[in-house]
């Protein structure tokens, strides 16, 4: 089925004039310098992220601005100005700064989406620290395996998610504090040795913080990041990634003044750091930010109750509204609604078409990858939408699709899609693995890992992962991290695993499990199977498991995920004279 691409949209329907009119021109003798000078920033001066984002603000006209309008996930709300977060921040960067956290230290977050999270994040930035925030769906295993590899120094967390990894403690002797917030006092309050109660923390410190000096090529953020094999990998950031974080917020999200911004992505994964914090507060901008999960009705009574006007979102979000039907927004006053984003997975044309029903405008697709640290392809505001493609480059960014040798590959052509080093956010290493991060370049080029085309136009289309990486609702999942742990169940021989397609999610956790001696594959054992991972790993455990006798291998003893998955989906087998057997 072929979609109409869909017309630039007429400048008297838009509500505000997009930053960027022309992204072509705007590509042309474009240099990073223009946004530096924008952002007040003196290339060689001291450039810190917290400063940029709040303090900033709050010492000057923005200070009285709403910065923060948070919903609980019992419908309750708190509101914080510009000036009320330079005060918690500050509070709680003089109390990490008791506990003897240092510039370079990694302070890591296992929370819900609670206002202390972001207080928190901008603390530590502000004392230099590096920051690691882990998805609070996470089970003990990936926390461990995350705090362990980067030495993390403090953790900050809640009773519940504490109680959850409590297993993990005795592992992590680099870990020294555990701050343990509780916002209903009524929970109790967790006995280790190493736990600091945060209230208490915060209680006596002072409001008056003076930033650490931070370069801009000092470690700022870190997000762990998974690969076909081994354990996930810490992707490091530093602090002039902000000027990339700032200037997508205004070409891509087309973040303006007034704007009420909604990104709904978690802070455990990038898109909710550098969109969920970073790029709308960089740019002055109110944001809600909700701590309840999704409810399509929940979803449209947000936009609705406070007028949200700029919407970043995810494909199988999108997905889970479609399904949901077209009567329930029709109920609600989306009219507020001016600009929608989509990125995590591939944005489906279906689901472009559906948004210029539903919302009556196209949702604007756009791509990058933890390691890019901001957005590097967009369908901008201005511009004709091609439905399925990802759209064309940022200005200071060159994208290309290249050959096995790192050549440049014709217009049309599948390849590899790469992009070429230098950009601000661009992630600056793996945490305690150069040659992984060596490995990633070839030929000048950051190769993503992804298969894309160009077309003539230079619109990027997405083609499919040059990896085993699983996409489960936009949630990328390392197989080797849940081979892992099936591997560690008693009746397990072998274990592989890979995505299942799924018209949702995109794809599902799938294993495959070879057997030991003397076991009978048996609902009752997969049952056991599944419990012991979910215990584990709890949002990235499997969701399907299949018995096989015996899963297939190259001569060299490597199991081949790649044909399970071929299998799978009914589909040639490829290449299989590797095959063992
Ligand atoms: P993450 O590092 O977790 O942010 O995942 C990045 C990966 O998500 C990319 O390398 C792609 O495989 C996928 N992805 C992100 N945005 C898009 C998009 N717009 N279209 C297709 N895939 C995407």
């Amino acid at each position: 089925m072929t979609y109409p691409v869909l017309p630039k949209p007429a400048s008297d329907q838009m509500r505000v004039r997009p930053h960027i009119a022309d992204i072509d021109l705007a590509r042309q003798g474009f240099t990073w310098d223009a946004v530096a000078k924008e952002l007040g920033w003196l290339p060689g001066g001291d450039l810190n992220k917290a400063y940029l984002c709040i303090d900033r603000h709050a010492n000057g006209p923005l200070a009285s601005k709403l910065a923060m309008i948070w919903e609980g996930k019992g419908g309750e709300e708190e509101r914080y100005t510009f000036a009320d977060l330079k005060a918690e921040t500050n509070r709680i960067a003089n109390a990490l700064a008791q506990l003897g956290v240092k510039k370079g230290d990694r302070v890591f977050l296992f929370l819900d989406r609670v206002p202390e999270l972001y207080f928190t994040f901008f603390a530590a930035l502000k004392l230099g620290a590096v920051i690691g925030p882990l998805f609070s769906a996470f089970g003990p295993d990936p926390v461990r395996d995350r705090l362990q590899d980067s030495g993390a120094a403090v953790l900050v967390t809640q009773p519940d998610l504490l109680r959850k990894v409590e297993g993990i403690l005795g592992d992590l002797p680099a870990l020294k504090h555990i701050v343990v917030l509780r916002r209903n006092t009524a929970e109790q309050p967790v006995a280790n040795r190493r736990c600091q109660d945060y209230a208490a923390l915060v209680r006596g410190a002072s409001s008056s913080f003076t930033i650490v000096p931070t370069s801009y090529d000092d470690f700022s953020v870190m997000h762990y990041t998974s690969g076909t094999t081994g354990k996930p990998k810490g992707a490091v950031h530093r602090h002039l990634a902000i000027l990339q974080q700032y200037a997508t917020g205004k070409w891509v999200l087309d973040l303006h003044p007034d704007d009420i911004y909604w990104c709904t992505a978690d802070p455990g994964w990038v898109t909710g750091t550098s969109y969920g914090m970073l790029a709308p507060w960089s740019n002055g901008v109110t944001q809600v930010i909700s701590q309840a999960g999704f409810s399509a009705r929940g979803w449209y009574q947000t936009i609705q109750k406070h007028r949200v006007t700029v919407w970043y979102t995810a494909p199988t979000a999108i997905r889970m509204l479609m399904k949901a039907g077209e009567a329930l927004p029709a109920r609600h006053d989306l009219s507020s609604l001016r600009h929608i984003c989509s990125v995590g997975e591939p944005l489906n044309p279906e689901a472009v078409m559906w948004g210029m029903k539903a919302f009556k405008q196209p949702i604007h697709d756009n791509w990058w990858q933890t390691e890019t640290g901001a957005i590097m392809i967009a369908n901008y505001a201005s511009m004709p939408v091609r439905p399925g493609s990802m759209g064309k480059p940022l200005p200071g960014v060159e994208a290309a699709v290249v050959d096995a040798y790192g050549k440049t590959t014709t217009p049309g052509t599948e390849g590899d899609l790469a992009l070429r080093p230098g950009w601000p956010s661009m992630f600056q290493t793996y945490w305690n693995n150069r040659p992984l991060y060596e490995s990633r370049f070839r030929n000048g080029w950051y190769i993503t890992g992804d298969r894309a085309r160009m077309d003539t136009d230079g619109y990027f289309w997405f083609v499919g992962r040059s990896d085993d990486v699983i996409n489960t609702a936009g949630h990328k999942v390392g197989p080797f991290e849940v081979e892992s742990v099936l591997l560690e169940h008693p009746a397990v021989a072998e274990a592989a695993v890979i995505g299942k397609p799924d018209p949702l999610a995109m794809e599902i956790v799938k294993a495959f499990v070879a057997l030991k001696d003397g076991y009978q594959p048996t609902d009752e054992l997969r049952h056991s199977i599944m419990q012991h991972a979910r215990a584990r790993l709890q949002s990235i455990a499997p969701r399907e498991l299949e018995f096989r006798p015996s899963l297939p291998k190259t001569r060299s003893g490597k199991i081949m995920r790649r044909l399970l998955k071929a299998q799978e989906l009914g589909l040639p087998l490829g290449d299989t004279s590797t095959l063992e057997e």
